[in-house]
């Protein structure tokens, strides 16, 4: 009780005590028979942070795993009883345990022994089972086994030299907590080797942990593994037509060289860059594939904003009907340069429709793309292109006709990502 008291202190934060002695006396300690919640008061003749009995919560509960959770009382009395003991400050600075740093650590009653990073272990002994998903895993389950990418790691310090650490994981079913006590030097390796964005196997026991409010896994063994890739195992191959990267304002996460690295992974012969309005991932993709010699195609494309300004008349030639009202609804459109004569129709339509034709979005007339549509193959984009709104407001068949003047391909593209 006493360690774990004066190891809960930040005594940086605690004055210098007047009659240079630190004293606690514990007033009550119940563990509830049915429940394993344990209550503790403990009084003391200093003033402790609030912080401090949160830290001790977990201190206890961690070294005490058959506590369920404790309900923990510190404060402050003017006078101790006179079997009240004395605690001392402990320094709290990572001092790397002038050397006194053990090998192994006591645990659940038992010794066990912290043997150095081999290979992939990381901890405790191999992993031969296989995991399970973390959506599956039951509160207090024993043995569990999952794997997941590190989104999170970090440590605290318990005591001689002891630190908590915690990894938050997740398998994109869900996420855990993975918490492990290691000697300082066990966290100095487990830092170096494991960082955010890795993939580690992991087995231990869930359990609620009062701190955290939720159940946590205690490991026992970790491994690094390699990220679980996705593949692609279609026997023929698809190539994605409408694909956003960072360039894409509130639209895309992707750096276009992620883009490209998991089209080329998936075995796909060809990927095509539609940012929204621009075209600046071109450089970086054109420049990427060259570098590193993939065997991919880039599709130089634009999701450009359509607008209608043109009107056909019965069974006759489109006529020009101008941009006069800025708030004209404008359309998502795919636009792909088959050759250097689209690319060059591309870059010019870009152009145009951030100097010309700009009303918050770049937007593109119909009847300049009438013009400038030489080389180019045109996508009905996703739910917001012309064609799968004019569905979506009734239009007849006739109507969709209209719609369908340029678009050569017609997809939903968007379908699952959008929800339509
Ligand atoms: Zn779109």
């Amino acid at each position: 009780m006493k360690a774990l008291l004066e190891s809960s202190i930040s005594w940086n934060s605690i004055k210098k005590h007047p009659k240079d002695s630190y004293r606690y006396y514990v007033r009550q300690a119940v563990i509830e028979k049915d429940t394993n919640i344990l209550s503790l008061e403990v009084g003391l003749n200093f003033m402790p942070k609030k912080s401090d009995e949160d830290r001790f919560k977990l201190i206890l509960c961690s070294e005490f795993p058959q506590i369920k959770a404790a309900e923990v009382k510190l404060y402050y009395m003017e006078e101790l009883p006179e079997e009240a003991e004395t605690i001392r400050p402990v320094s709290k600075a990572p001092t790397g345990n002038n050397g006194k740093d053990k090998e192994s650590i006591k645990r659940k009653g038992q010794k066990y022994q912290e043997s150095p990073i081999t290979g992939n272990r990381v901890l405790g002994k191999k992993i031969s089972e296989p995991s399970v998903r973390i959506s599956e895993i039951l509160s207090k389950e024993e043995g569990v086994t999952v794997e997941g990418m590190i989104f999170r790691k970090g440590s605290r310090n318990i005591k001689d030299g002891k630190k908590l650490v915690n990894y938050l994981i997740t398998d994109n079913s869900d996420s855990a907590c993975v918490k492990v006590f290691v000697s300082g030097k066990k966290w100095e390796q487990m830092d170096a080797l494991l960082n955010e964005g890795d993939f580690i196997k992991v087995r231990g026991t869930v359990s609620y942990d009062s701190f955290e409010g939720a159940d946590v896994i205690k490991a026992r063994d970790i491994e690094k593994i390699d990220a679980a890739l996705c593949e692609d195992k279609a026997e023929d191959r698809r190539v994605e037509l409408h694909a956003h990267t960072k360039m894409s304002a509130m639209d895309g996460l992707a750096d276009v060289q992620e883009l490209i690295d998991t089209a080329a992974n998936f075995g796909h012969k060809a990927i095509a860059i539609t940012d929204h309005g621009v075209v600046q991932a071109f450089p970086d993709a054109a420049k990427y594939i060259k570098e590193k010699k993939l065997d991919i195609k880039i599709i130089y494309g634009l999701e450009g904003y359509l607008v209608d300004d043109e009107q056909i008349p019965e069974g006759g030639i489109p006529v020009e009907k101008g941009l006069d009202s800025k708030t004209a609804q404008s359309y998502h459109i795919i636009l792909l340069a088959k050759d250097k004569e689209g690319l060059k129709n591309l870059y010019k339509l870009v152009s145009h429709s951030h100097l010309d034709y700009f009303y918050r979005k770049p937007r593109i007339p119909k009847s300049l793309l009438r013009t400038m549509r030489a080389g180019l193959i045109i996508g009905s984009a996703c739910e917001a292109g012309e064609v799968f709104q004019g569905i979506l407001k009734g239009y007849t068949e006739k109507q969709l006709k209209k719609c369908w003047i340029f678009t050569i391909i017609s997809k939903f593209s968007h379908c699952k990502t959008t929800g339509f």
